[in-house]
């Protein structure tokens, strides 16, 4: 169990200083010290940064976007409007002009967003579309009820199953390019798959898809964990959750690249935009860029690495997913903080119990995983930066124990 990669062991000894002291502003860890919080993917743990965003905001500003002229309402519309510039800024995006964000309470809104109110624009009769059938329901849905919307309209389109390659932890692009044609106008994939923790090549999507189809890039998983940018990425929409990026529950964002934005707010300021949780989302994007999402990624990917590590001397696990990279002579190159396995003899919901008598908090479940993904449960555990190797080790040594 104790035996590590040299890679992996001399990443956690470089960045540990580094990442004590980052651990060491959220208070909700260092208030249970006992407890290791391995369930990032599901929401993250929010630093003093983000508590302070959101006290400041409700006790100096508090007041409705877009409409009022006293200062706390003015403040409060720029604070909507810069937050705005703040998304595309984190996003890499180059020219803030020639884009568009919309705010959602996470990213299952945004997706069905994008799904309901501009594909069907996009689309007319004999148009395909690729759906990730074995990624997260919330990148499924949509774009089925979209297929229906038009259908009743008399529009038909063709529906293909993104191909996968589990043991890559990536889709299969090779199968994906022979699948593509001229009709394929729109492609929804995920950046980092929530079961299997593979980060996907998406500049091998837009080569195979060519440079006309519409990418919507899931980025729930990606974004706060690992740098996003939309320039370098070649996607349309890039799709992702605020309280899994370190913010409020209830917040999320769309980034629209310029040429395809949809008028996501017809009528202007109607509606109560999420002023707190805007806020919150603001602070949460400081602190990411602070801390830099380059070392945030080379930590949770190196404890990632160590645990797949550990694992793989302990016969009675499987290890969903990224086999490829589990053999892979770099093990840190790949497999981003996300870790999915199951015991051969012990239910996956057993198992999510016995770990959190021992101080666990993981997910044991099916991960609402699409109809396409594993048919049985199984127990994920996901990191961030505020978990340790030595939570990794504990975690090993519990799941030895269990023979
Ligand atoms: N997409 C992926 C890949 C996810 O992991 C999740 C959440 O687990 C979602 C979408 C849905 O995110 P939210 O619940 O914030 O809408």
């Amino acid at each position: 169990v104790s035996r590590t990669d040299p890679q992996v062991t001399a990443f956690v000894e470089e960045l540990a200083d580094w990442q004590r002291a980052l651990r060491a502003q959220f208070p909700i860890i260092t208030a249970h010290p006992d407890q290791a919080y391995l369930d990032s993917a599901a929401t993250a743990q929010k630093p003093q940064a983000v508590l302070d965003g959101v006290h400041t905001y409700l006790t100096t500003t508090n007041a409705n976007a877009g409409r009022g002229t006293y200062p706390w309402a003015n403040r409060t519309t720029t604070l909507v409007e810069e937050a705005r510039d703040r998304v595309k800024r984190f996003l890499g995006e180059p020219a803030p002009e020639r884009s568009a964000v919309h705010f959602t309470s996470g990213t299952t809104e945004g997706l069905r967003t994008i799904a309901r109110d501009w594909l069907p624009q996009l689309l007319t009769d004999g148009d395909e579309i690729v759906v990730p059938v074995a990624d997260h329901e919330a990148n499924i849905a949509p774009w089925l009820e979209t297929r229906h919307q038009l259908a009743r309209q008399g529009v038909h389109i063709q529906v293909r199953p993104m191909p996968y390659q589990t043991a890559s932890g990536d889709y299969d692009h090779t199968a994906l390019a022979e699948l593509a044609g001229p009709r394929t106008r729109f492609v929804a994939t995920s950046h980092v798959h929530h079961v299997y923790g593979g980060n996907m090549n998406v500049h091998r999507i837009r080569r195979a898809v060519g440079p006309d189809a519409v990418i919507c890039l899931d980025a729930a998983q990606s974004v706060g964990h690992l740098p996003v940018s939309a320039s370098d990425l070649d996607v349309d929409f890039i799709v992702f959750s605020g309280h899994k990026a370190m913010a409020l529950p209830g917040t999320g964002a769309v980034w629209a690249r310029g040429t395809r934005g949809p008028d996501f707010t017809p009528g202007g300021w109607s509606g109560t935009p999420n002023t707190v949780g805007i806020a919150s989302l603001t602070a949460a994007l400081d602190w990411l860029d602070a801390a830099g999402t380059d070392r945030i990624e080379r930590w949770t990917v190196a404890l990632a690495a160590r645990l797949t590590e550990g694992l793989r001397h302990l016969d009675a696990y499987e290890i969903l997913g990224c086999q490829a990279a589990l053999a892979a002579d770099s093990p840190v190159q790949r497999r981003q903080g996300i870790v999915t396995l199951r015991h051969h003899a012990i239910d996956s919901g057993d198992l999510g119990f016995i770990l959190f008598s021992h101080g666990f908090m993981v997910r044991s479940d099916q991960h609402c995983q699409g109809s396409a993904g594993e048919s049985t449960g199984s127990v994920r555990a996901s990191l961030h930066i505020y978990n340790t190797a030595e939570e990794v080790d504990r975690l090993l040594e519990v799941l030895a124990s269990l023979g």
